[in-house]
């Protein structure tokens, strides 16, 4: 098996386009930079596509419905999905080193956890649509009965934080139920996005299932969004771009789901496992320098255990040093890009100018050689902000977490409701009782209890509020990206 030719692009090259099953570059022949964000150099070039080069996609993908792709069985698709998986996991420590150099995230993350769940995703939705059942419901007279049936072609778009991790919940329902894919990554991670592309030219795909155009949100993803023959739309990201998605795709009538922002609460009582929820508590607000939506930023603790649990967190989190994401034993990476760090920077100013205590970190970490001009944020703790504060209110999308003290149950629902976003919460509780009334009362698509980032991909994934419209994740995947039809037959 050859290496992914991905990794040579690390000297600079263009990363082509994959339309109908070519490589293909774009057409206005304009590219991006696509940078390394530990050292802030050129890792390749993407093309900086146009609506010519989504058109193209577009007529790939319609083309691949109208041929052997459109009559294929679920057991095809499925194996189809069983094979990208079976590839991926045969290169995982190519794709995990793609993924590292291109999100600056630690190589052990990408390692156990973006890599590892691409291959899953693939392998879940395999299984999901060679088991998928539909219903029947049976009158006196008649019978009923549900057929699930492709939608089209689905515009996937997708943001930088958890590149492969992202693209792969979206493309392998779409294709599990068989609709063609447009996918957009962001331009600043498209690396795995074409190592994947590479992965389907390789299991030599039917040509078009899956087409891949780099280049801006604004143009490539607006064009995608606006494209009339796009039946469906799958948007990650944030929810101010969502809002604009969503603009443009409601009054088409597509299919959209929309999973954006959050500003999520971590709540811990004083009756909680101690030890456990210190290192629960530190994963859920740092993991990936906190660039993880379901990320823990706002951490409300029961003001009995506030000055030790306050002193306990800060010293594990001190143990998180930002290093070279490549090397095997650094626990905490770059930031995206050297501009959302002066955005976290500039979080951490505000918080200053609205009376919080920096108790941890609030700068840059001093790191030497060609690391010194990479997007390096130490992991910052922030205490004394009110909870209605703008950055305690607004979503950061990094290494910044604020303490808010709280005395009853109820004050602590209500500062955790107080924002306008609903995506994640956890608790962390010894008392069964309170788990499930916090839960219950707590406005948030998901909640985790003692635990944090554990999970099932069967269950509905997705938020409330301004996190976002609609559930993904087993069967709501498999309903989303396919129309269902009804027939009633007399009898
Ligand atoms: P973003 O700026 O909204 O971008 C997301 C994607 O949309 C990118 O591919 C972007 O392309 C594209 N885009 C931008 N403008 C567009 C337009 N007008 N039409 C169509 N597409 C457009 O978000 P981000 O900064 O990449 O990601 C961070 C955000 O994602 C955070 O808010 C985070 O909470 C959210 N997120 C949510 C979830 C979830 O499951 N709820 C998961 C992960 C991340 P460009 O990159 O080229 O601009």
């Amino acid at each position: 098996m050859s290496p992914l030719s991905l990794l040579k692009h690390a000297s600079g090259e263009c990363v082509p386009n994959f339309v109908g099953g070519e490589f293909v570059p774009a057409t206005g022949g304009e590219w991006l930079e696509d940078l390394d964000p530990a050292r802030d150099i050129e890792l390749a070039r993407i093309p900086r596509s146009n609506s010519s080069d989504v058109e193209a996609a577009v007529r790939a993908a319609e083309a691949a419905r109208r041929g052997s792709w459109g009559k294929s069985s679920n057991a095809e698709r499925a194996d189809l999905l069983d094979a990208v998986a079976g590839t991926i996991e045969s290169r995982l420590e190519e794709f995990a080193h793609l993924e590292s150099l291109d999100t600056g995230k630690p190589i052990s993350l990408a390692r156990s956890v973006d890599i590892p769940r691409a291959v899953a995703n693939f392998r879940f939705f395999a299984g999901a649509v060679r088991h998928q059942s539909t219903d029947c419901h049976s009158m006196q007279s008649a019978l009923n009965y549900t057929l699930r049936k492709p939608v089209g072609t689905f515009g996937l778009i997708t943001p930088w934080n958890l590149p492969l991790y992202l693209l792969s919940w979206k493309t392998a329902p779409a294709l599990a139920m068989g609709n063609c894919v447009v996918a957009k990554p962001s331009e600043l991670t498209p690396l795995t996005a074409s190592a994947l592309a590479e992965i389907f030219a390789e299991i030599d795909a039917p040509a078009g299932c899956f087409n891949l155009v780099h280049g801006l949100g604004a143009e490539v993803g607006q064009s995608i969004v606006e494209h009339p023959q796009i039946a469906g739309i799958s948007f990650t990201g944030g929810t101010s771009t969502g809002k604009q998605v969503a603009a443009t795709a409601a009054p088409m009538f597509k299919k959209l789901s929309l999973e954006l922002g959050g500003k999520n609460p971590t709540i811990v009582f004083a009756d909680c496992d101690f030890d456990e929820t210190i290192e629960g508590v530190t994963r859920a607000s740092f993991a990936n320098q906190g660039q993880v939506c379901l990320c823990g930023s706002r951490l409300l603790i029961e003001r009995s255990i506030y000055d030790r649990f306050v002193s306990a967190f800060v010293e594990r989190v001190g143990a998180l040093h930002p290093g070279d994401p490549q090397d095997d034993k650094t626990n905490f990476g770059a930031l995206i890009s050297t501009g959302h760090r002066d955005k976290v920077e500039g979080y951490a100013q505000l918080a200053i100018e609205e009376g919080g205590e920096v108790l941890l970190g609030g700068k840059r970490p001093e790191l030497t050689g060609d690391l010194a001009a990479g997007a390096f944020y130490s992991p910052t703790v922030i205490a004394g902000l009110s909870p209605d504060s703008r950055c305690a209110t607004e979503e950061i999308f990094g290494p910044i977490v604020t303490l808010h003290p709280f005395d009853t149950e109820a004050e602590a629902i209500e500062i955790a409701n107080g924002v306008r976003y609903g995506l994640a919460a956890s608790v962390w509780t010894k008392d069964l009782k309170r788990a499930h009334r916090v839960s219950s009362e707590v406005e948030s698509g998901m909640v985790w209890v003692n635990t944090w980032l554990l999970r099932d991909l069967r269950v509905p994934f997705g938020g409330m509020k301004d996190s976002g419209v609609g559930r993904e994740g087993g069967r709501h995947s498999l309903e989303f990206f396919s129309e269902s039809r009804n027939i009633c037959i007399q009898l």
